[in-house]
């Protein structure tokens, strides 16, 4: 067990020569014949890398993929290896295994600057159990600890977690601390006026986010299939579109708790109905007092695009949670498509525009405005948590928390 050291940052560690185990989210897709089909968290992981591999640090990467049970060879990190090596302009080494003699021997081989990935660590079920023990065993590898897998950080595991008690120094990467400077810091000082827009599937699952952006932002910008919960608590008729017949009181209050704190809260006025859930769905465009029975709401209508438009050309910072509709029918895509186009708009007027996880990333990312957003956060549950004010178990336990 190495001596606890303090150490504000991964830039201020000694690096030369040192093992560095480095927590990374490579949990990527992979097709039917085990291909990389995005490698945006392959590509997000690699500033760290190249800084440690320019230092002369010797690069132990870890990582889990998907969720195995046991050792499941369509669960292997193999398939990361030659894009990551690609990326690094070095050769990878691939363990077959993330701790043990014949990993120690490879980590042994590996020259100053060189990079070895370890098999995913939820091979192991002690993993997720954040068993001491094996927790113990991978500390052992390394002389120091950098967590860099923002989309695992909500969660306690070895790799994540307890490593940390075992291996000293423990700091953020720069992918945490850039996720941790937006998703935190931004919201926590944002440059106002401050919107958050916040759509997706259920009320019952962005409820914690809603409270707590209604205590931080000046606008708050409602969409998706949450709105017809709002609408019905409201009294308007919301035909077969999703309620939850349970969150109607819930509604009424965030309403009523908007309008005490001054928040303006927007629903959208105008929607796109369908006559089924599906892509060649019928569809026509709706007042939401007017939606008529048999119908239901998949999208927001163009009067809520403009208007939606409108209140955010006066805003400094915005965070987007959730898409508008249901866009991955592309018939339903329009709203989120153009909110998309809007944020991408007002990033290059100086705004600062945060894209918080989940499906509102894929859909900036399917109308290739990725690049264009202030920051685009690479983990759904975790960004959602720290949005929700949470602190997460896998930053907490770094030294530089
Ligand atoms: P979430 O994971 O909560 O952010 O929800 C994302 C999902 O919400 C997407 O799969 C969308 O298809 C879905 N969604 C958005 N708008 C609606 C709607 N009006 N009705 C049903 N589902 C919706």
């Amino acid at each position: 067990m190495a001596t606890k050291k303090s150490v504000g940052a991964l830039t201020e560690a000694d690096l030369k020569g040192k093992k560095v185990f480095v927590r990374v989210d490579q949990n990527v897709p992979l097709d039917e014949n085990l291909k990389v089909t995005d490698d945006t968290r392959i590509r997000a992981s690699v500033p760290t890398i190249k800084y440690l591999m320019e230092r002369g640090a010797r690069i132990i990467l870890a990582s889990h993929l998907g969720r195995p049970k046991g050792v499941t060879p369509k669960y292997s990190l193999k398939p990361v290896v030659p894009r990551l090596s690609e990326l690094l302009g070095v050769n990878v080494a691939m363990a077959n295994d993330c701790i043990g003699v014949e990993v120690e021997k490879l980590i042994s081989a590996l020259p100053d600057g060189g990079v070895l990935l370890l098999e995913n660590v939820r091979f192991y079920k002690e993993e997720e159990k954040n068993d001491p023990e094996f927790a113990k065993k991978l500390a052992s590898l390394a002389d120091l600890y950098v967590n860099d897998a923002f989309g695992t950080a909500h969660r306690a595991h070895a790799s994540t977690e307890g490593v940390t008690k075992y291996l000293k120094p423990s700091v953020a990467g720069f992918l945490m601390q850039k996720e941790l400077d937006y998703l935190v810091g931004a919201v926590a000082n944002p440059k106002k006026p401050f919107a958050a827009i916040v759509g997706g599937s259920k009320v019952s699952t962005k409820i914690g986010v809603m409270e707590s952006l209604l205590e931080k932002v000046d606008i708050l910008i409602l969409g998706g299939g949450m709105i017809f919960t709002f609408y019905k608590a409201q009294g308007y008729s919301v035909g077969s579109s999703l309620v939850e017949e349970d969150k109607l009181n819930l509604a009424t209050s965030l309403l009523e708790k908007a309008k005490s704190k001054g928040v303006s809260l927007l629903l959208p006025t105008d929607v796109v109905v369908a006559d089924k859930f599906a892509a060649d769905a019928e569809s026509k465009i709706v007042p939401a007092s007017g939606i008529p029975d048999g119908w239901m709401g998949l999208d927001i209508g163009p009067d809520s695009i403009k208007s939606f438009s409108g209140t955010l050309e006066s805003t400094k910072t915005i965070i987007w949670n959730g898409p508008m509709g249901v866009f991955e029918y592309e018939k339903f895509a329009v709203g989120t498509e153009a909110i998309a186009k809007k944020l991408a708009d007002l990033s290059g007027s100086g705004v600062t525009t945060i894209i918080g996880g989940g499906d509102s990333v894929a859909a900036v990312e399917k109308v290739g405005l990725a690049a264009k957003m202030s920051h685009i956060s690479t983990g759904g549950g975790a960004s959602l948590e720290l949005l929700e004010g949470k602190t997460l178990p896998g930053v907490l336990a770094l030294d530089d928390a």
